[in-house]
């Protein structure tokens, strides 16, 4: 028998996917840093940042975009649809579901 999640969970879910998303964005330039730094004495400065900048980039399409894909198909914890969205209409930066109008992190 599934119990169903509380608010706090699904919200926590949304957190999480918007904070992958952040990670992806700004870790870029720190990860090339450290990785340049470690490998560029057996590799070269060039070969190094490029393959840690290619490998970056290719693992945040894929991971980035995940959380991304996520995060906008969130549901609503209270009407159970889409929270950015309804119909063709989207926004990323509402503060209140598109459906039912329940609050961003509202405890009910
Ligand atoms: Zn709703």
């Amino acid at each position: 028998m599934e119990q169903a999640r509380s608010y706090k969970e699904q919200w926590e879910t949304l957190r999480r996917a918007n904070r992958y998303q952040i990670f992806f964005f700004m870790g870029f330039l720190p990860f090339v840093f450290l990785f340049v730094c470690l490998f560029a004495p057996h590799l070269g400065a060039q070969k190094a940042s490029f393959i840690s900048g290619c490998g970056y980039i290719v693992c945040g399409l894929v991971f980035g975009n995940r959380a991304a894909i996520r995060a906008k198909q969130f549901a609503c914890p209270r009407c159970g649809k889409r929270f950015f969205g309804t119909g063709n209409r989207h926004n990323d930066f509402t503060r209140k579901c598109m459906n039912c109008g329940l609050k961003k992190y509202a405890h009910e």
